[in-house]
This record gives structure tokens, sequence and C-alpha cells, in this order.
């Protein structure tokens, strides 16, 4: 098929904010990236972010923009031709007639939350790189499946052979190709970084790349603006390579640092029992061997940004909690009695909130969980 021009897809937005100060750094040693497309720092091996000044001023919210990138004015400088499929802006639905709120990330356009994070990822690749490589579950390998094929990138996803046969589906109906590798999702990242080196394609996995987790952050914006700036008490957060968790925080931090907060919303990480490394890093819990778990979307078992996700989770002084799978199974389960379908790792936040639920009624604590992935991913799995 033939490719679309660029030009009749991609608007330019925000012309005013060009030249502003935007640099890729090493969050572990501090040093600066030399490309805008690395994905790991040259020198210490550590994960990038993206750091630019940002002030969150509600004045400049482009309201005529029904998706995520009405917050383009507070995302990086350089993201300003966005590759989009209409992400982001997902509503929020009051559960069970008590103070839980369920955000419904499924809702966006490959039916999981990855799609901002994609959005912002591709938006900064398109123009720099014929094409991509990433390893993901399911999940991720279908956003940036359809956001490169929206931007006529080349594409190829490495996935295990754990992954769910709707998502492998799925990430083939984009046209990108679909590689399964024997082993669990280090190797596949492996294999993909170095199929990324003989192809001449961008090593673009999500878990690494600074970008993504730049759209991520446009979840507590939404949160703010859905809320009136007066967020939830607490925040339970599906965490595996921690791009959501470290999405929702940073956000957060740029609306508190920006006068928007009064009280700043307290972080629960929440784990699959069965795969743990941020709950067995953050509590000190010794090696530990991991099983798989019915949270297929929740399987890294070395996160790349693990370091940074205990150091930013100790900042904002929230906590780790694990859930068994079948207590994931009664939340996905209850939450589909309530009218919210969902695949099992999306519904591992409300399991958390489900062992608290006498102390969240009685507390009038309000609680906020992001509903991650649509049961349809999952579907052919449900017992
Ligand atoms: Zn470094």
């Amino acid at each position: 098929m033939e490719k679309q021009s660029d030009t009749s897809l991609f608007t330019v937005l925000s012309h005013e904010r060009r030249g502003l100060r935007e640099e890729v750094i090493c969050y572990r040693c501090g040093s600066q990236a030399e490309k805008a497309t690395a994905y790991r720092c040259s020198l210490c091996g550590g994960p990038l972010i993206v750091s630019y000044d940002t002030y969150f001023d509600v004045s400049k919210i482009r309201w005529s923009l029904h998706s995520m990138w009405r917050y383009i004015n507070f995302l990086p400088p350089s993201l300003s031709k966005p590759v989009s499929l209409g992400e982001g802006l997902t509503p929020i639905t009051k559960i069970y007639d008590r103070q839980i709120y369920v955000k419904h990330e499924y809702m966006n356009p490959t039916g999981s939350f990855k799609d901002r994070g994609s959005s912002t990822l591709i938006s900064r690749l398109r123009g720099l790189v014929g094409g991509v490589v990433c390893d993901s579950s399911g999940n991720a390998g279908a956003s940036i499946a359809a956001y490169s094929a929206y931007a006529g990138l080349g594409c190829v996803i490495y996935s295990t052979s754990s992954g769910a046969r709707n998502k492998m589906a799925q990430i083939a109906a984009y046209g990108s190709s679909l590689k399964i590798v024997e082993g669990g999702r280090e190797q596949a990242m492996s294999e993909a970084v170095q199929a990324s080196d003989g192809m001449g394609y961008h090593y673009a996995g999500h878990a690494w790349s600074p970008y993504f987790i730049e759209g991520v952050r446009t979840i507590a914006y939404e949160i703010g603006e859905q809320f009136s700036w007066s967020l939830p008490d607490r925040i339970y957060i599906p965490t595996s390579a921690g791009t959501l968790l470290l999405g929702i925080i940073l956000g957060l931090k740029t609306l508190r640092s920006s006068g928007l907060l009064d009280k700043f919303p307290e972080i629960i990480a929440v784990q699959p029992k069965a795969i743990s490394p941020l709950y067995n890093r953050y509590k000190n819990v010794g090696e530990t061997s991991y099983t798989a778990s019915i949270a297929d979307a929740l399987s890294h078992t070395n996160p790349p940004r693990l370091e940074q996700m205990v150091r930013e989770l100790k900042i904002v002084g929230g906590d780790v909690v694990v859930v068994s799978d079948e207590e994931i199974r009664r939340a996905q389960r209850e939450l589909a009695f309530s009218g919210i379908y969902v695949e099992p790792s999306a519904a591992v936040g409300y399991a958390a909130i489900r062992r608290e639920l006498d102390e969240i009624i009685a507390s009038d604590v309000r609680v906020l969980t992001l509903a991650t992935g649509t049961g349809l991913k999952t579907a052919d799995k449900t017992e």
C-alpha cells in the first residue's frame, strides 16, 4: 500500500515553543545523550529522561483538541508535529456508589494506555528513522505497530510465546512483522536490540525510550482536569516496566511545582505476586524466582527503570503492594459485573483496593485506579 504523505496527516502545533531548552539526559549519571533518538546512556548504560522547562498553566490547555494533545504546551517542545490517533481524554467512572474511581485507559485507540506513550515516541522518531523495533508482551507492541503504520514507519515487534493470542493477532493486523522469541521478556528485548542493529531500524522499546513516558504524563494532567485539580487521595497503579507509574508521578510533580495541587496523592504501585521486582527491591526482599502470572502484561522481571521507580516512589512517599492471581481474577470479575471489562493485568489496581474496602468506606478517602487494557485483549483466556 502506498504510504500517505505526512503533510496530510500531521498538523504542526505550538510553534511558539520551538527553540525552548530540551535535552535527553541519563537518569543515573546525568550525562547528555548525543542523539535525540538514544534509548540508553552510552556511558553508564542507564535509562534516559527528557529534561525541559515546563510549567502547567491551565489557561494554556488547548481546549479545542479532543485528545491528550490538548496538553502539548506542557510536553517537550520538539513534539510539535503529533502523530495522533486521538488518544487520551479517557473517562473516569465511580463504581459501587463508593469513592472508588476507575479511569478507562483501555478506551485508547488500540485498547490500552500504551497509546499515549506511542504517540509521543513515534512523533519524536518520525522523520529521523525509517523503522522501529520493539519488544513487548503484547499491548505496547500493538500500540507501537499501530502508530508506526499511521506514521508510515516500518515496524518489527518481538514478543514471547506466552503472549496472549489476541494481542499477537492485533500486532500482525497493523502490518508489522511479528517475531516470537522462546524465553522471557528480557530475551525478547535482547533479540530486538540485536535485530535493530542489524537492519538499520531504531530500537524503540517502550521500557527504555525516554519519549514514551512523556505521553503517559498526560494521564496525571487529565486526572487533574477531571477532578477540577482536587485529586483523589490515593492512586493505585498497575506496574511492570514502570512507564505508567513514572509517567503519572512526573505529571503530578509538574502539577505540584506549578502550584495546582494542595495535596499530592498517595501513590501505590501494584504488582502481581508472581512477578514483583519493584516490590522486592522497595521492601528489601532477597533474591526471588518468578513464575508466570495471569496478568500477562506485567511480565518484566528486571525492568530497566527499576532504580528510577524506587527513587521516585521514595521521593513522593509512595508504596508498593502485591496481589495474588486469585485476587486478580476476583477483581477482574467484579469489575466486569459493574460494567468494566478489562484484561487481568488491568485489574491489579482494583485487586489491591478491594483489600482495603472497609477502611476506604469508613474513612471516606477517594481512591482511583487505571483500567489499563481492554478485556478483549485476553478474551480467549477468560475463565
Ligand atoms: Zn549514564
